[in-house]
């Protein structure tokens, strides 16, 4: 018997033949992964076939919504897309919110798995636990944006939730993503690329299956108590209006520590300011603590982006803009904003506020204190269906091998790529989207551009095992560098790690569980906290919970209590973290069951300070990278020359069997 917040049925299509079929999923594997990457990840390790291309109809390519999702519980609106990724060649996943996640849930399915390839494009229509798949030649050419409005239209369903590729994605670019609502983005590993090998340029989803939970009036309540948390107090909203204008001082004198206040003290505050301006209010106070990329990763903010300019893409700047707020599904926070640009070349309606990785990506890390190219940029990224991440860390890499000389103006068709010039980063990106010209090099991010423009322009290339690295300084954050090299999904911010515990005093939100208490630049004794704060984003991605508000942000949410309410389970901390650990093991299994060295993935000197930065607040800095691997390893249980799981780590978390059966396939 279902005991709640999961359906127990999945859908596998393959587009190869054209058949679609339902299965069960048992509740014990509910109970082992949850839902999302985690059960997406147990489905592929048991299914896939081993080094399958990426690219191919071996692939099998994942989208799952949380657990949680489709209840109604606070936060708990996003989906994964899961699957091998081009980008990489290693396991890959990507999260979004928005309202895909939910919908999919409502409409009969804990999980779609697309394998094959079809033979002309088409799309996926899964209304009210019916699925079939549609022509989408007419959409094919369309950007993401107009393709989901398009397919509403088509299907005279207005309430139908659409996630679907643009023309990056079509085109195979390697940074392209899967999109919904108009630019909410399962941005990472190119996922995109592998819904455009397929030809699958969208899924679209219609539903009204009520998503049982098992202690209703225990849901209510909690999810009540945890709305009611959000509340902020007329007080906090007055602190925070008459605090903006001397924000820039207090960043200056009192850097990250002022969040970490905020966070242990101010409640009411942070959720405040977050609701109006999302993660965008951070911009100013990352440059200046030397937490975002300046100048492909080489520059200082506080010397070559000082706070007169990124001030002008930051905070109240960015908001002037705003027309109005958005939410995703269950949010009771709502941190998006719909802007307008009114006029000149940037000029744009109602698109998506950039949020801090995508301001810092077409900012400080390029020299652009433009905000409404920013804007532009954005926009053209969520159309194109490209990982903002992705496109401004390459765009990055070009001005850098132009000024080296590596890239000339016979290969930009006559124009001068200078650093901080708006105009041509819209531009680079437009060439990107449509694989034209310099675009064509660059539309499948610095490692493969670097390939192919060769002349040692790899030292220029930023990445970690293929991805480009979201916009967080390791000199800043040293925990954050291991993070982006040991997990399954390198480059990642979203993957955990002891970055937030670190440099912010971040806990745990799970009561009975202390973790020691850590220092920036501490080389030894992080591991336990890595571990643990890893695993618990790994759950609650698995839920389908936002982790912007279930991680620290808002502090002390009682996340247990509300999965225990929905699932009946009675877990403990120490529970969560175990199926956290599972889903962190099985997504690293994949890679070394598909043969690739862990160690193929290493941080850039440059995020090493090697040699370090001469000034600003991580001048001398260089850190210690393999003592925070080694104690990783340790704690994981990891061996530390093959990084295989010890016999007895893999029993406790069931996975020898799963590895046994698939080694033998
Ligand atoms: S906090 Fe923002 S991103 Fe997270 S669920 Fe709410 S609206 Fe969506």
């Amino acid at each position: 018997m279902l005991t709640g917040s999961f359906v127990g049925k999945g859908l596998r299509a393959n587009l190869t033949d054209g058949v679609l079929r339902d299965f069960q999923i048992s509740e014990d594997l509910f109970k082992e992964y949850l839902g999302g990457y985690g059960l997406a990840v147990r489905l592929i390790l048991e299914e896939q076939q081993l080094k399958a291309d990426p690219l191919g109809e071996k692939n099998i390519l994942a989208f799952a919504p949380g657990l949680l999702s489709g209840t109604d519980a606070p936060f708990s609106s996003r989906f994964s897309v899961a699957g091998k990724s081009p980008l990489t060649g290693g396991w890959g996943d990507a999260n979004a919110g928005g309202y895909f996640g939910p919908e999919l849930k409502k409409s009969g399915y804990d999980i779609l798995l697309v394998s094959g390839v079809s033979p002309k494009p088409v799309y996926l229509w899964i209304n009210h636990g019916h699925a079939e798949l549609r022509d989408a030649g007419s959409l094919w050419g369309e950007d993401a944006v107009d393709a989901e409005l398009l397919i509403r239209c088509e299907l005279n369903e207005q309430l139908a939730q659409v996630a679907c590729i643009g023309q990056a994605g079509e085109k195979q670019s390697l940074i392209s993503c899967v999109m919904t609502n108009g630019g909410r983005a399962a941005g990472r590993a190119g996922l995109g690329a592998v819904m455009g090998s397929k030809r699958l340029k969208a899924v679209a989803v219609r539903g009204e299956q009520r998503v049982p939970v098992a202690d209703e009036e225990l849901f209510n309540k909690v999810s009540l108590k945890i709305r009611s948390r959000l509340n902020p107090s007329p007080l906090s909203g007055l602190v925070v209006k008459i605090t903006r204008p001397i924000t820039p001082l207090l960043l200056r004198v009192f850097g990250s520590r002022i969040a970490s206040f905020a966070n242990e003290n101010a409640n009411g505050m942070v959720v405040e300011t977050f609701r109006k301006g999302g993660t965008s209010l951070g911009l100013a106070m990352a440059v200046e603590s030397g937490d975002a990329p300046v100048k492909n990763w080489s520059g200082v903010g506080v010397r070559d982006f000082p706070h007169s300019k990124a001030d002008k893409i930051s905070g109240a700047s960015v908001t002037r803009y705003q027309k109005t707020r958005y939410s995703c599904a269950s949010c009771p926070l709502g941190c998006g904003g719909l802007l307008d640009v009114d006029d000149g070349s940037f000029a744009a309606k109602r698109v998506k506020r950039p949020e801090y990785e995508t301001l810092a990506a077409f900012g400080p890390i390029l020299l652009n204190s433009n905000l409404e190219s920013i804007i532009k940029a954005n926009d053209l990224c969520n159309r194109y269906g490209m990982d903002t991440i992705s496109a401004g860390a390459t765009i990055a890499f070009a001005l850098e091998c132009y000024e080296n000389g590596l890239i000339t103006s016979e290969d930009t068709g006559g124009a001068e790529l200078r650093w901080g010039n708006p105009a041509q980063v819209v531009s680079l990106l437009r060439q990107m989207g449509e694989r034209e010209a310099l675009g064509d090099v660059l539309a499948d991010g610095v490692k493969k551009a670097a390939e192919r423009i060769g002349k040692g322009s790899e030292k220029y290339a930023i990445h970690i095992g293929g991805q480009e690295p979201a916009m967080h300084d390791p000199r800043v954050s040293p925990s954050i560098g291991a993070t982006y090299v040991v997990d399954a999904a390198p480059g990642r911010h979203t993957a955990g790690g002891a970055s937030f515990a670190e440099s912010m005093g971040t806990r745990l939100p799970l009561n009975n569980i202390s973790l020691p208490k850590i220092h920036r630049y501490q080389y030894t004794g992080k591991g336990v906290v890595h571990r643990a704060w890893s695993n618990y984003v790994h759950a609650v991605n698995s839920l389908g919970l936002c982790e912007f508000g279930t991680s620290g942000l808002i502090a002390d949410l009682p996340v247990l209590e509300l999965v225990n309410a929905a699932t009946g389970w009675g877990l403990d901390g120490y529970g969560l973290l175990t199926i956290g650990e599972r889903v962190q093991t099985a997504r690293h299994l994949f890679n070394l069951t598909e043969g690739l060295d862990p160690k193929r993935c290493v941080l850039p000197e440059r995020l090493k300070g090697r040699p370090p930065l001469d000034y600003g607040p991580s001048a001398g800095v260089t850190i210690d990278l393999d003592a925070l691997l080694r104690d990783y390893y340790t704690s994981m249980h990891w061996d530390p020359e093959t990084a295989w799981p010890s016999d007895e780590q893999l029993q406790t978390l069931g996975l020898k069997e799963v590895i046994r059966r698939r080694r033998e396939r």
